[in-house]
């Protein structure tokens, strides 16, 4: 089998990647290792792709503050869910498996004293054994592995970005906040519309008002 990729690993040897792991050409254990391998060596973010798309997409100006000092940052505004997640995910979509299996395999065994003794393993070890044989016989990890390289491979794409001046991008990485689109310097949280000394203006015009 040959697992080789030719000079970087970009849009398209990406998609062949999927869909030889579809085609039961390569497994996807071997795909994960390919790609754990090459991003070993360079981020997806040092491959020539990525610096083409970034040169393309990002704006001289912050399009949260509008300030035009650079340097500029293409910020992701979406990030694709961990393997652990989207398994779980698949998981819940095989409930009728998922019920046969427990009759079959019960996963209470992992609690039984005379199983633990006998193996010499815990609980913790022996749980994980069984949710990994479920996983494999129902083709759970693979599939998760090919959700997550699509999501990989929408985040290649930065098609999910926006122009972000360094403050801006800082303030979202660390904390998950938005900047006030009515003072434009303070940040909040997406949960409100407005920062807290805006809201707070608010209300004194309100009830000033009334
Ligand atoms: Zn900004
Ligand atoms: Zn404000």
């Amino acid at each position: 089998m040959e697992l080789v990729i030719a000079n970087e690993l970009d849009a398209f040897s990406l998609g062949k990647l999927r869909q030889d792991v579809v085609d039961g050409k390569i497994h996807w254990r071997d795909a994960q290792s390919l790609i754990c391998a090459y991003y070993g060596k360079k981020k997806p973010w040092q491959t020539k792709e990525w610096k083409q798309k970034r040169n393309e997409l990002i704006a001289d100006r912050c399009t949260q503050c509008g300030t035009q000092k650079l340097p500029m940052v293409l910020q992701h505004t979406w990030h694709s869910p961990d393997i652990f997640a989207l398994k779980k995910k698949i998981r819940a979509s095989l409930s009728v498996e998922w019920k046969e299996w427990n009759e079959k395999y019960p996963r209470s065994r992992a609690y039984d004293e005379e199983l633990i003794g006998l193996t010499g393993k815990n609980p913790r070890q022996l749980l994980k054994e069984w949710y990994d044989a479920f996983d494999e016989s129902h083709g759970v990890t693979r599939d998760a592995f090919v959700k997550w390289l699509d999501d990989h491979i929408r985040y290649m794409s930065c098609e999910d970005t926006i122009t972000l001046c360094r403050r801006c991008a800082f303030v979202s990485d660390k904390t998950n906040m938005i900047l006030c689109v009515i003072c434009r310097s303070n940040y909040h949280s997406p949960k409100f519309e407005r920062c807290f000394r805006c809201a707070e203006i608010k209300n004194e015009k309100e009830s000033a008002c009334s």
